[in-house]
């Protein structure tokens, strides 16, 4: 006797299913997709726990008649593909016509739906794969699909179901890819009664990333468009150079609709934006919508279609980047594309912003009086590093004796720096002579060379500064004009909650807005940079590793301090003015670790006469 059997249908569906729903928010995506394939201006979805116990979705596109009901939970029943050809151009959502059948197959599912033209609707219901009739039911114009029960018969996926509130985010998720992707329709989703998305007609895709992200990101995010005669279409919202996260979240891409994940088109991207953010893993925002002519792109290459094959991927990474990269270059007119290049920058840290941070007057501190800007490696030639204020009286002194001239045995000058030698500018008289590669500030000092790496040593000076203000009581706070309202995820919002106290002893008034979002009203004051919300996710995400890794309370602190210490400081590649560095040396001369930065690493390396001398043979 044979072992070998031929599953019944419902199994099959069963497995198949495992492939395209494998929680509500997927069950949400398919119902959601063929909305919009049926031509659907507005979608709405109501949840019951998460989607675990029921999902509804209404919509108001072309419904269907008494024949497609009896066809539409079938396996391999659509009304999108009719050949093989087809495959090669889908210009629709869905093409496989296995998501009704699949999701039928482990819910209690049911489908009203009417025509527009139609006098009555119908009805047809799929119990884990038991097909009613189809019944004439009364129906508003369009369909509504109803899942209940999800998994239900089968108890090896219904234990991998999370949480009512982490399936409801992961639904949440899906919807705002949708809403982005679609501004022309209106999406809504309630859960068990209240809205936990809306979106308006006729608001564009900015408005909505303002909804979905802080009107504050939108607001600050550049646009950009492919030439019209581009192969693929691209338009984007992008963060400015100076606009980071701390994860790669905010990096959404679309391809004809599609919320895809795609790696010629996230390495486009990131070269895009190649030397114009901080190193690190900080992470640009970038909402990025391709269309194309869909012979351009297979989208048949994975179960929830979360993945592309470009035909001609070069094509499509060329077009990406440098139309993005053109929105960024043409957003910081003066600097040009052979300075971005090599790694020159304009400085992130606006005049006013360190003049507030260190009490100096931000007079001239204009950028077209920073210097040695858009010229490294220039610095000694004409008009790169131009010299100021003149040269105190102390300059090099023709009389010094030549004293060990000769001694060869003193002739590498490496020998003879002292990377550790004191602290920078403690009653030491330095004269700024020049910022060389803009990361690196030249100094004469009364008796030679000094050259610190502004970053470290800014680093140092917040750190401490910070550091001694925790001592005595909180930061110093910066209220914002307009509150930021940031949207969390489950494990933010557990966090902040926990770690109020420390949250606003570090200078950050957060209040709740809703249940998934809070309203930051200020932020550390020393944190003067224009995004309060990636560095309260950032911070957030700080307390949740740390908690994780189980640090004790004061190697979190530190660790928090140290990343709002790099946060305030200014970066390798800013450009300084003369009057920044001044300000930046002279809070230096009142520390006790100026020499190294908070992670060890020297802040300066000095030369002294002697050395030069040796050097030179004099
Ligand atoms: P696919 O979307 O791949 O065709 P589905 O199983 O998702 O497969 O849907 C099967 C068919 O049911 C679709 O091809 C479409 O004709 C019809 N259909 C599904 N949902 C809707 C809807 N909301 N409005 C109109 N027709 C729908
Ligand atoms: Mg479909």
């Amino acid at each position: 006797m044979g072992r070998i059997r031929a599953l019944p249908v419902h199994v099959v569906n069963q497995i198949a299913a495992g492939e395209v729903v494998d929680r509500p928010a997927s069950v949400v995506k398919e119902l959601v997709e063929n909305a919009l394939d049926a031509g659907a201006r507005r979608i709405e979805v109501r949840l019951t726990e998460g989607g675990k116990a029921r999902i509804e979705v209404r919509d108001d596109g072309c419904g269907m008649d008494p024949d497609d009901l009896a066809a539409a939970f079938l396996p391999h029943a659509t009304s999108k593909l009719a050949s093989v050809e087809d495959l090669d151009h889908i210009a629709s959502l869905g093409f496989r016509g296995e998501a009704l059948a699949s999701i039928g197959s482990v819910s209690r599912a049911t489908i009203t739906s009417r025509p527009a033209g139609a006098a009555t609707g119908g009805f047809v219901e799929d119990r884990e794969g038991a097909l009613s009739e189809v019944r004439p039911a009364a129906a508003a114009p369009g369909t509504v699909i109803v899942v209940e029960g999800l998994f239900a018969g089968v108890p090896a996926r219904r234990k991998f179901l999370r949480t009512s509130a982490t399936e409801l985010g992961h639904v949440v998720d899906t919807l705002e890819r949708f809403a982005l992707s679609f501004p022309e329709a209106v999406f809504l989703v309630e859960h068990e009664g209240r809205p936990v998305v809306t979106t308006a007609a006729g608001e564009g895709r900015r408005a909505r990333i303002g909804r979905f992200h802080g009107d504050d990101l939108a607001r600050s995010l550049l646009e950009a468009r492919s030439a019209d005669d581009a192969p693929v279409h691209v338009e984007a919202y992008l963060s400015p150079p100076g606009v980071t996260r701390g994860d790669a979240r905010l990096q959404q891409v679309y391809v004809n609709g599609r919320y895809v994940r795609d790696r010629t088109v996230g390495h486009a991207l990131r070269e895009a934006y190649r030397d114009l953010v901080p190193p690190g893993d900080r992470q640009p925002v970038v909402f990025l919508f391709l269309t194309c002519d869909p012979a351009r792109v297979d989208v048949n290459v994975h179960p929830t279609k979360a993945e592309v094959r470009w035909r001609d991927p070069a094509v499509v990474h060329e077009t990406v980047r440098r139309t993005l990269r053109a929105a960024l270059e043409g957003a910081r007119p003066g600097v040009d594309v052979g300075a971005a290049a090599t790694g020159a920058r304009p400085s992130t840290l606006e005049a006013a912003e360190f003049a507030f941070l260190h009490g100096v007057g931000g007079q001239g501190a204009g950028r077209e009086a920073r210097w040695g800007a858009g010229a490294p490696g220039s610095a000694w030639g004409g008009g790169g590093a131009t010299a100021f204020p003149p040269a105190p009286a102390h300059g090099h002194d023709p009389a010094h004796p030549h004293d060990h001239a000769h001694d060869p045995a003193h002739a590498p000058a490496h020998d003879h720096a002292h990377p550790h030698g004191g602290a920078v500018g403690a009653r030491e008289r330095l004269r700024p002579v020049g910022q060389v590669l803009t990361t690196y500030l030249v100094l004469e000092s009364e008796d030679g060379l000094v050259i610190v790496d502004q970053h470290a040593l800014h680093e140092r000076v917040l750190f401490d500064r910070i550091s001694d203000r925790l001592r005595t009581g909180a930061l110093e706070v910066q209220h914002l004009l307009v509150p930021a309202v940031v949207t969390l995820s489950r494990a933010e919002a557990a966090r902040i909650h926990e770690e109020r106290e420390l949250i606003a002893k570090l200078g950050w008034e957060v209040e709740a807005f809703g249940d998934d979002a809070v309203a930051v009203r200020a932020v550390p004051a020393v944190l003067r940079r224009p995004d309060p919300e990636g560095l309260l996710h950032e911070l957030l995400a700080l307390l949740e590793s740390g908690r994780r890794e189980g640090l004790d309370r004061a190697a979190l602190l530190s660790a928090v301090v140290d990343r709002m210490a790099c946060r305030g400081a200014v970066m390798a590649g800013d450009p300084l003015h003369p009057d920044e560095v001044l300000a930046l040396l002279a809070q230096a001369e009142a520390l006790n670790h100026a020499h190294s930065c908070p992670h060890g690493r020297p802040t300066r390396l000095a030369m002294t006469r002697r050395d030069l001398e040796r050097y030179f043979h004099r």
